[in-house]
């Protein structure tokens, strides 16, 4: 069960996760229910794993980007409800149907296919976009928008149970943001009423996410869509949040074989590093095709052995050199790229931050060349490759 191969793997620990779900429940208001947000591999952490783990916590609804991932949760063993947060098409109607999946609504033409197309009742929640410029009616006006919901609610076979909105800019303190999100918030609201005072009645009604959650939230959103901080990672790195997440995900690789150079040696592609005196490397079996960015070229530090460690030269597809000089370093140890290792850490944000990207992108990165090495408890529970 526990073998694996260890060249470059992905620990993913239960119990900080679990920790997490207890932090983020606290935050939220009156009867709102987390709904975790799975989409991406769970953000790269595994979704044939972490959904049935967190439905053993309690977590009863769902969300994922498309049919093919909520279908793969329904095999997976998911009873809870599972909302497609992205577009359907609605030639996917009879899916949708057998496996009992919420699909998200992108306009009044999106309804009226579906119901053309379908022969059953397809549940639906209707998207607002009130701001955020992608899915969902965008009106600019809230009776306008409130007549469009309640013309996809009489369509045939279309079971309009709920409406949502996407927070653009709930992640900043910014005073111009700060204001933006409120009148996103205000608008749906309002467009809520409107349909409440038509006796359109709706079992769910949400706009928030983890940023949202944490700094907007309201028991008028039936339902909170916690992604990002399920996984122990910040919306924004420089948010403050009333507590401490642990991040789920640790990335390591193993060194392959230590090199000594001499002074005046180059390592790796293009020539970019020359050794200023004589250097012992380590050779890491972890590359950017594992999903570890070809961005932290030179930039980025690993742990070994406790201690933190520069990366040098170009990182290769598929290995990658680190300056160990003056330590015991041998083939067969193993270094962290994300994780703790003694009193040192290494965030995805870290790493985000050194290649001007976000977190989220550092570990739904995270190739599937990579084994998912799930641990409860520092124990491995199962290993996970695709
Ligand atoms: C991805 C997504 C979320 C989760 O966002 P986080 O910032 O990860 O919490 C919530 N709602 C929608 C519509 C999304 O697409």
């Amino acid at each position: 069960m526990s073998d694996y191969l260890k060249r470059a793997y992905a620990e993913i620990h239960l119990d900080r996760a679990k920790r997490n779900i207890e932090k983020i429940r606290t935050l939220l208001k009156g009867n709102t229910e987390l709904m975790a947000v799975v989409k991406a591999n769970a953000y790269g952490h595994d979704d044939g794993v972490l959904p049935l783990y967190f439905q053993s916590l309690g977590i009863k609804y769902f969300a994922v980007s498309n049919i093919h991932e909520a279908e793969n949760l329904r095999k997976a063993g998911i009873t809870g409800e599972i909302l497609i947060l992205g577009y359907t098409s609605p030639e996917y109607c009879k899916e949708l149907y057998d496996y009992n999946i919420i699909s998200t609504i992108v306009s009044y033409e999106h309804a009226e296919e579906m119901s053309q197309n379908a022969e059953q009742p397809v549940r639906c929640h209707a998207a607002i976009d009130t701001g955020m410029g992608r899915i969902g009616i965008r009106t600019y006006d809230q009776t306008k928008c409130a007549d469009e919901i309640e013309k996809i609610s009489k369509l045939k076979n279309i079971a309009l149970e709920g409406i949502f909105t996407h927070l653009a800019a709930a992640d900043s303190y910014d005073e111009e943001n700060v204001k933006y999100t409120e009148n996103q918030r205000n608008f749906f609201l309002s467009v809520k009423k409107f349909l409440s005072d038509r006796g359109i009645s709706l079992k769910h009604t949400h706009y928030l996410n983890s940023a949202g959650g944490t700094f907007y939230a309201d028991s008028e959103s039936t339902l909170a869509r916690f992604g990002i901080m399920l996984y122990g990672l910040y919306p924004d790195v420089s948010l403050k949040l009333p507590f401490e997440l642990e991040p789920v995900m640790e990335l390591k690789a193993e060194v392959g074989y230590v090199n000594k150079i001499k002074k005046g040696s180059f390592v790796s592609y293009g020539r970019t590093f020359c050794a200023e005196s004589d250097m012992t490397l380590a050779v890491l079996t972890i590359g950017y095709a594992d999903g570890y960015s070809r961005l932290l070229s030179s930039k980025a530090e690993v742990l070994i052995k406790g201690k933190r460690v520069k990366i040098v030269g170009r990182i290769c597809m598929d290995q990658l050199m680190i300056d160990v000089t003056g330590t015991d370093v041998k083939p067969g140890d193993v270094a962290t790229l994300i994780g703790i290792d003694g009193n040192e850490k290494i965030t995805a944000d870290e790493l985000a931050t050194l290649y001007g990207t976000i977190g989220y992108e550092v570990v739904c990165g995270i190739s599937k060349r990579v084994p998912r090495v799930i641990m409860n408890e520092n124990q491995i529970i199962t290993v996970r490759e695709y």
